[in-house]
């Protein structure tokens, strides 16, 4: 029997893209394809989906083009490119890759915090520079004796928290909206109080609209002139107008960014500014860690297509059993 249509709106790691065309007949729809040609042509019948990003945001108008649509395996774990409420109304599973990446996100977290406040970056460029021959290198600041409030305590957060515990802080508190039972670590219901107490705010929260400008200026201002604000989370979640105002005015002290509102093109007047460490979304992003991604990916439409429970269900969409959609109609 044939391999099924699967229609890919992204290129997954090289193992994961030989392991799906085992399985799937690949329909590439991101550039240079022409995704909209390409789901004109194989959308009607096409069941698999795989979200990657690089087709730009999954809307519900793409998903009205594709009616039999059952599933969509995202790239991993914040599926804020893909419009989950009108997959949960069409009946659409998303799947994403929880767990997987949380060590590495965290190791980028901690390398970013370090760099921020410790300015590696600079110390790397100074030294290329060959300044160190003419003057003494400048001295910097200290995460010893610091105290860090987390935003966000979920999977990811509590790896960055352990390796935290590691550290010289006087202090690791956190804000989510419910408080982790059994952590050790003080909650914090406030998010501004939160950011008024400690010297380091970490963000590490799912992006879209629940969490969009979570960190107001309020929260920034309150951070304030010596404090330090690391974003690993999504650029949304941040009045990034203000992050950069008050960046830029001295009214925060520094930042440490990996995520930013207009990925790949990001407000270009962070790269005037001496007081930021820019990443350019690369929390995940070591080979081994994009393979196990990959793989996790391919696990679930493969457990899907066998009529096998899925590894990884986003829990807001639908729980059906595998054959649940023979009879399905689309929902408009
Ligand atoms: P989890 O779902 O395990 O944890 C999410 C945490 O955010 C929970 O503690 C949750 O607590 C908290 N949270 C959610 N909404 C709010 C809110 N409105 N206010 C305060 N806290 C909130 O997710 P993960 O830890 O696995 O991943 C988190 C996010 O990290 C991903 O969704 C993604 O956006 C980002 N990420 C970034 C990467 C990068 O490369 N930079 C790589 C991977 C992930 P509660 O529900 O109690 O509020």
């Amino acid at each position: 029997m044939a391999n099924p249509d699967l229609i890919s709106f992204g290129p997954l790691p090289h193992h994961a893209e030989i392991a799906l065309s085992k399985h799937f007949s690949v329909h590439k729809a991101y550039p240079p394809d022409d995704p909209d040609r390409v789901i004109a042509r194989i959308g009607p019948a096409c069941r698999f989906a795989v979200a990657a990003g690089a087709a730009g945001p999954l809307t519900d108008a793409r998903f009205a083009r594709l009616p039999s649509l059952e599933i969509v395996a995202n790239f991993g774990v914040g599926c804020d490119a893909i419009d989950v409420a009108a997959c949960v109304r069409r009946g659409i599973i998303i799947t994403n890759t929880p767990g997987v990446l949380d060590d590495e996100v965290a190791d980028t977290t901690i390398g970013l915090l370090l760099s921020t406040i410790r300015r590696l970056p600079m110390l790397d460029r100074f030294m290329r520079s060959g300044s160190w021959a003419r003057t003494k290198a400048p001295w910097t600041g200290t995460l010893v004796g610091k105290r860090v409030g987390l935003v966000g305590m979920g999977r990811i957060g509590q790896a960055v928290a352990r390796r935290l515990s590691g550290f010289a802080l006087a202090e690791i508190a956190y804000h989510t909206r419910h408080p982790v039972q059994g952590l050790g670590f003080r909650y914090q219901p406030d998010l501004v109080a939160l950011a008024r107490e400690v010297d380091v705010l970490i963000v590490i929260v799912p992006g879209g609209a629940a969490t969009n400008g979570l960190v107001t200026r309020e929260a920034l201002e309150a951070l304030g002139p010596a404090g330090c604000f690391i974003n690993v989370a999504r650029g949304s979640v941040v009045d990034e107008l203000a992050l950069l105002d008050l960046l830029q005015t001295g009214q925060l002290g520094m930042a440490g960014l990996d995520v930013f509102l207009n990925e790949p093109n990001p407000d270009p007047r962070f790269f005037e500014l001496d007081n930021v460490i820019l990443l350019p979304h690369v929390g995940s992003a070591t080979h081994e860690t994009r393979e196990r991604m990959g793989a996790l990916v391919v696990d679930n439409l493969v457990a899907w297509k066998d009529g096998r429970p899925l590894l990884t269900p986003l829990p807001e969409t639908p729980q059906r059993g595998p054959g649940a959609f023979s009879d399905q109609a689309d929902t408009g």
